[in-house]
């Protein structure tokens, strides 16, 4: 299959790409477009051949559904069979914008796309690109993150092409998307909302809202543990996971630093490529010779929106071996550590902590 990359932005907007890619969609074909977190591969949620091939291009198990990516309220009346009251409270607050929420499917919405679930995932995102999309294709549009299935998340179309090339029909080239992390996703299917993937909007964001929030305790748990089975299916496999061996290490700035430059001393002496992954801050603190800015701890966003893209670049450069620091606290603290410690497959190394830690 040929896939079409398509510049299509602000500057550029071509009426005639969006008119495509509506037609693509339409026909039950995959879109690639950006969205305020991620880049999504989108497919008509209606349609399960659509679905289907949505999971064939990621490889991705068919257990993990798909969130449904919608334009206007009017949609929850097709796509829900009951719209909890807090799920409106929630939606006036943050919609359009980085917040799922998974309620009650109506009849509507094939298994293919829940992943065999009686719930929906649901989204509006806030991009001007995806709403266009959404709105002219006059569809709902499915669409998990535009990666190979285990792969960091793409944050630029370049990711997509480098992942999907060839198993899709089109990529809506819009540059660099704005959060770089997957949006919050809460379950309010239950008495009490439960947070299911953390993410730009939090906890604390929530319950300003509509009251009491619960975390899914299979996140809380500071290793991968096979008792706790996490709500969002997709949540349970490996992800994000650079090809080398990646371990987070925790502690005071300057004790961090002489860890890593220890380990890393010993590690190129055993022919091992090893990698660094620090903040702008801290980053003429290391010796390696791979060393990688992540973003500036002044500004935890451009933290979230480089995180994806530096666990590429470990690939890239071939690092066998990979020292991070941690970066838990801010507001974002939550969803960025969700993330690498997935990458990291819970690896930390955990130096006597003090004050002043990183
Ligand atoms: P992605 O599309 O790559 O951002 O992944 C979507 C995430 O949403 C996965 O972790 C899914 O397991 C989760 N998800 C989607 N639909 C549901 C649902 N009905 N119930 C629980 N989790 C869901
Ligand atoms: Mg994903």
């Amino acid at each position: 299959m040929n896939t079409f990359v398509e510049l299509y932005n602000e500057e550029n907007r071509d009426s005639a790409v969006m008119a495509r890619a509506g037609e693509i969609l339409k026909n039950g074909g995959l879109v690639a477009f950006p969205t305020e977190t991620v880049y999504g591969l989108g497919g008509d949620a209606l349609n399960p051949e659509a679905s289907a091939k949505i999971y064939a291009a990621k490889g991705r198990p068919s257990d993990n559904p798909l969130i449904v990516h919608i334009a206007d309220m009017e949609a929850l009346k097709v796509l829900v069979s009951e719209v909890p009251e807090k799920a409106r409270l929630l939606a006036d607050c943050f919609w359009p914008g980085p917040l799922t929420m998974i309620m009650p499917k109506s009849e509507a919405v094939p298994y293919a796309t829940t992943g065999g679930l009686d719930t929906v995932a649901v989204r509006m995102p806030s991009h001007p690109i995806a709403y266009e999309l959404i709105r002219s294709s006059g569809i709902y549009i499915a669409a998990p993150s535009a990666n190979t299935s285990g792969r960091p998340s793409p944050t630029t179309a370049q990711h997509v092409y480098e992942d999907l090339n060839g198993r899709i029909d089109m990529i809506i080239d819009s540059g660099k998307v704005d959060i770089g992390l997957e949006s919050s996703i809460v379950d309010l299917t239950g008495d009490v909302p439960t947070i299911l993937r953390p993410g730009y909007i939090t906890k604390e964001m929530m319950e300003k809202v509509i009251g009491p929030v619960t975390i899914d305790r299979a996140l809380l748990a500071d290793r991968e543990d096979p008792n706790l089975r996490p709500k969002a299916p997709g949540m349970k496999y490996k992800h994000y996971a650079p090809k080398g061996e990646l371990i987070i290490v925790e502690g005071q700035r300057q004790a961090v630093a002489d860890a890593v430059n220890e380990l890393t001393e010993k590690n190129e002496a055993a022919g091992l490529k090893t990698a660094v992954i620090a903040s702008e801050e801290t980053l003429s603190l290391y010796r390696a010779a791979c060393k990688v800015s992540i973003g500036s701890r002044e500004h935890e966003e451009s933290i979230a929106a480089n995180l994806y893209d530096v666990l590429r670049q470990m690939d890239e450069m071939g690092a066998e071996r990979i020292y991070s620091e941690s970066f838990a606290g801010g507001s974002l603290g939550a969803a960025i550590m969700n993330r690498l410690l997935k990458a990291a497959g819970h690896h930390v190394l955990r130096l006597e902590t003090q004050k002043d830690n990183v």
